[in-house]
């Protein structure tokens, strides 16, 4: 379908439209010093003339000279919190007369969120979620209402951050699927004023809204320009990882000496997991109350850098630091394609921003890598000249 070319106005209109189809607007806004998600109640609540500026373990909003109403990349939430939700009450029962427990009846009614200002990279996160959850034998109903239900507006990204690597992962800066609309924001001539926006219908309820959201066709160059800025954002993320040979790289270096580094200055404290769009490790938590007549079951967020997580058979598998870091790299960027097909990793850069200790999972397994692709040249060179003499300096127990 044709791109269409919108004023900023258009936003009210999109807004309302949605509003009447009885979504409850969600998106990005501005709360206690942070770019967050929240229930919005017009476009005016968007962080207009706001941005981010991002590196390990940094975070500051700061104002624009402008009036951009998507001038940034993304904060600490994800979008997993409307769709798999950090508490999730799976059942309640009370004891019955005869000593037993009768379930409850669940009052249940599956939100419908319009998501505003999906940025590519969570888009492809949420894909990835839906194979997690709904992709295999089993499929968690709760996650698969909240997303048939869910309606998003795209924003492809020409403000990349300071810990944005999506163009390395490809899964940005442009969506190309996953959307019901999605806008291009372009600033106005010199900067100042009020941006346009390019606007893709991706799905047939997104093309339903487009009467109401006036406009005209957008012209070639209008859409050369928004091209241009998309591939412009390409060449600015403020990280890179060298996705080729990756995969076999860390399945190779699970003895690397060198995980004993991020090791001895992670916290333990779970943000990486919690802030990452793709991220799903989840536990569950059974209550009573002090008469022993009532009793629910929750399911909770949880993480792998957690002892708790990996607790069976009278202890945790994972007790070291080290391995706990090692198993959440190496799910992420490699074991996560045996498990799903894809990388757990979209380059969104929250797990770098939000560490409290600043460890960059980019920087970590580059060196990884490299000390990986080290070894095997050393080996590939024993085997064409040997020589005399023992295990190679380097190679890490
Ligand atoms: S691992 Fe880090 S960069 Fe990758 S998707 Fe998760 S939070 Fe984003
Ligand atoms: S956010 Fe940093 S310190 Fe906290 S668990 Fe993750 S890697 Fe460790």
């Amino acid at each position: 379908m044709a791109v269409r070319r919108l004023e900023a106005a258009a936003l009210d209109a999109l807004f309302g439209a949605l509003r009447r189809r009885g979504y409850t607007l969600v998106g990005h806004t501005l709360h206690d010093g942070a770019i967050v998600y929240d229930e919005l109640g017009g476009a005016d609540e968007l962080p207009i003339g706001w941005t981010e500026v991002q590196d390990a373990g940094h975070y500051r909003v700061v104002r624009r000279d402008d009036a951009a109403r998507f001038g940034y990349t993304v904060g600490p939430h994800a979008w997993k919190r409307f769709l798999h939700p950090p508490a999730l009450r799976l059942w309640r029962a009370e004891r019955d007369a005869d000593g037993g427990f009768e379930l409850l009846d669940e009052p249940h009614e599956t939100p419908r969120y319009a998501f505003i200002g999906v940025r590519p990279c969570d888009i492809k996160a949420i894909g990835i979620q839906d194979r997690v959850f709904m992709g295999g034998a089993h499929v968690d109903l709760d996650y698969q209402a909240r997303r048939a239900a869910a309606f998003v507006v795209a924003v492809h990204c020409t403000e990349p951050g300071g810990t944005c690597f999506c163009a390395s992962m490809g899964t940005g800066p442009r969506a190309n699927a996953g959307f019901d609309l999605a806008l291009t924001e372009v600033p106005p001539p010199g900067g100042r004023g009020d941006p346009s926006y390019l606007l893709e219908v991706g799905s047939e309820r997104g093309g339903e809204l487009l009467a109401e959201l006036g406009g005209r066709p957008a012209r070639d160059d209008e859409i050369a320009e928004g091209d241009r800025r998309l591939t412009e954002a390409a060449g600015r993320m403020g990280r890179t990882l060298d996705t080729h040979g990756l995969v076999e790289a860390l399945r190779r270096s699970l003895d690397n000496s060198r995980w004993e580094e991020p090791a001895a200055r992670c916290l333990a404290c779970g943000n990486c997991t919690l802030a990452c769009p793709t991220c799903f490790c989840n536990t569950v938590e059974d209550t009573t109350d002090l008469t022993g007549a009532f009793a629910e079951r929750t399911r909770r967020w949880d993480s792998c850098f957690t002892l708790d997580l990996s607790y069976i058979h009278g202890g945790p598998v994972r007790t070291s630091m080290k391995s706990r870091y090692r198993q959440w790299a190496t799910h992420k960027l490699a074991t996560w394609q045996e498990q799903f097909g894809t990388s757990g990793c979209v380059g969104c850069g929250r797990c770098i921003t939000w560490c409290p200790a600043a460890i960059d999972l980019t920087e970590e397994v580059a060196v990884i890598a490299a000390s990986a692709q080290a070894r095997a040249t050393r080996r590939q060179a024993r085997v064409t000249q040997p020589v005399a003499g023992g295990k190679e300096a380097g190679d890490a127990a």
